[in-house]
């Protein structure tokens, strides 16, 4: 037994990574799959898609290391959050493609129980800001749009899942219907406090209780992929959402310890341990995870505090393709160095609304303090500065919401590679960032948690001993120039909110 095997099923692609015992990678598979957009704010996947190139991806996987079954201890799997199936139970069959969580389609629908008063006991109960991301509406629009699909459901012919659970069903040939426990908190259906599907949000959300998975420990062993998959039967034993997993992998074991990944968005976690805080900043609170057992037990629950941004990376491909004055995403950082600072240039990156801490729909972007002598190299450092800066942001809701002051950040995603960007983050922080070796945080921490249920693993200290550093950046900034610098972005953000009529 020397591997463990992590499928990180992700948004626009299916991963597969062999780890060994020493955390280091011995072999990926990559696949990519169609995104289906039926109609403008409507993200679909073909749920046999996901499935299909997950699958070849594992295989080729082994394939490609030479390895078979034998050599695999456990799979974990991480996998793209709050994406909504639903399917058949006798058949497999899914009912209709699955909605992405990107899906936009049931805004109108969580307008309409903000309008009745719902948002705070749906922030009460599982944490979570009343939003069409997450799973409840979705599966609620399934059930009351694909023909005949209710009355089945409440006859108990169909199953609801998010990507772990179908993963799981169809490893197992359909003999586990489970999802992890920090699953389960982005659907709107879960309470965070009692760990349990809550009644009265099932009532809200018109969704009869025999679609439900279980809900299993994050940590811990719940089925066995099928022999007939990979030639003999594998244990399936760490589940977690991709960003929860990444926390995992970043080895966040301590209250207090957080990590920001910035890919095309930027996702900040931060532990704080058995305490589900609840935010005054429109932060998420939410499970991280949940284990090691394989009983969900409260004592047992690790929750997190998480702060998304919904445009980081994605505002370099802006100047990449919107403005053609970078040719890739690396030259960004050649480009920003040809100029000390920005001349009090802001660009608030605010092209798809704001996400946490403000939470407009209506805002877009800016780009203020232009004057003549404003250059493209100034424009490519205001874009990194709005990246750092957006995460200074969530990262001073977090230490007011928690009450912990951070001392450090951990950091991954394609866009931790550029070091001007993390030298303005340390400094814009005013606390050390920390880019460790290895980056595939989401599937590390799928295998850590499958690895720790079965003692591939001794325990978090030996796997958390694992974490090796590529670079750690020094805040170099001032107190009162980062005071000022917060200060001017605060208002640039103003300038970009409520700027799209309702
Ligand atoms: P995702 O998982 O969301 O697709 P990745 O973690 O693969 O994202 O990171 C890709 C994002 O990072 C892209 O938006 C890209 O513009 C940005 N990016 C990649 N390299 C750099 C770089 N050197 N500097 C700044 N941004 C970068």
């Amino acid at each position: 037994m020397q591997t463990i095997l992590a499928l990180d099923q992700g948004t626009t692609s299916s991963r597969a990574i062999l780890f060994d015992r020493a955390g280091q990678v011995v072999s990926v598979a990559q696949q990519e799959f169609r995104q289906i957009f039926p109609k403008p704010g409507w993200v679909e996947h073909d749920a046999n898609d996901i499935w299909r190139s997950q699958y070849a991806v594992a295989r080729k996987a082994l394939k490609q290391a030479g390895l078979q079954a034998a050599d695999v201890d456990a799979i974990g799997i991480t996998n793209q959050r709050e994406t909504t199936l639903l399917w058949d139970r006798k058949t497999g069959e899914p009912l209709a493609n699955a909605i992405v969580w990107q899906d936009r389609r049931t805004a109108g629908r969580c307008d309409a129980l903000r309008e009745l008063g719902h948002a705070a006991t749906i922030q009460n109960k599982t944490g979570l800001v009343l939003d069409a991301y997450f799973s409840g509406t979705k599966l609620q629009w399934l059930l009351d749009h694909v023909p005949g699909a209710r009355a089945r459901a409440r006859k108990g012919e169909l199953a609801f899942g998010t990507v772990d659970s179908w993963l799981i069903w169809k490893l197992t040939g359909g003999q586990r219907h489970v999802t992890d426990a920090s699953n389960a908190s982005r659907t709107l259906l879960f309470n965070i406090h009692s760990l349990q599907w809550d009644e009265q949000l099932l009532e809200l959300f018109d969704i009869p209780p025999s679609v439900l998975p279980l809900v299993v420990p994050s940590c811990g062993e719940l089925g066995h992929a099928d022999a007939a998959l990979f030639g003999s039967p594998l244990r399936i034993a760490g589940v977690a959402g991709d960003q929860q997993a990444a926390t995992f992998g970043q080895a966040c074991y301590v209250p207090g310890m957080a990590k920001n990944t910035y890919g095309t968005g930027c996702f900040m976690l931060m532990n704080t341990g058995q305490a589900a805080v609840t935010s005054r900043h429109k932060l998420l609170s939410t499970i991280a995870w949940v284990g090691p057992g394989v009983s969900i037990q409260p004592a047992m629950a690790c929750y997190a505090l998480e702060g998304s941004v919904f445009v980081a990376g994605a505002a370099i491909q802006w100047l990449r393709d919107g403005l053609g004055i970078i040719k890739s995403a690396e030259d960004v950082q050649a480009l920003a160095e040809q100029v000390d600072d920005t001349q009090d240039v802001y660009l608030v990156p605010a092209f798809a609304g704001l996400g946490a801490p403000d939470w407009d729909a209506y805002a877009r972007g800016v780009l203020v303090g232009i004057t003549r002598g404003t250059t493209s190299a100034h424009i490519a450092r205001a874009a990194l500065e709005a990246i750092a800066l957006q995460t200074a942001g969530i990262f001073a809701a977090m230490a007011n919401d928690s009450g912990i002051a951070l001392s450090e950040l951990r950091v991954d995603g394609g866009a931790s590679r550029n070091d001007l960007l993390m030298q303005l983050q340390a400094d814009f922080l005013g606390v050390p960032v920390l880019r460790p070796r290895i980056t595939e945080t989401s599937a590390l921490g799928a295998a850590y948690l499958a690895g720790l249920a079965t003692g591939f693993w001794t325990d978090v200290d030996e796997v958390a001993s694992q974490w090796a550093m590529d670079r750690r950046f020094e805040p170099v900034l001032g107190a009162n120039a980062r005071t000022e610098k917060l200060a001017r972005w605060g208002q640039a953000v103003q300038r970009a909110k409520g700027w799209v009529n309702h």
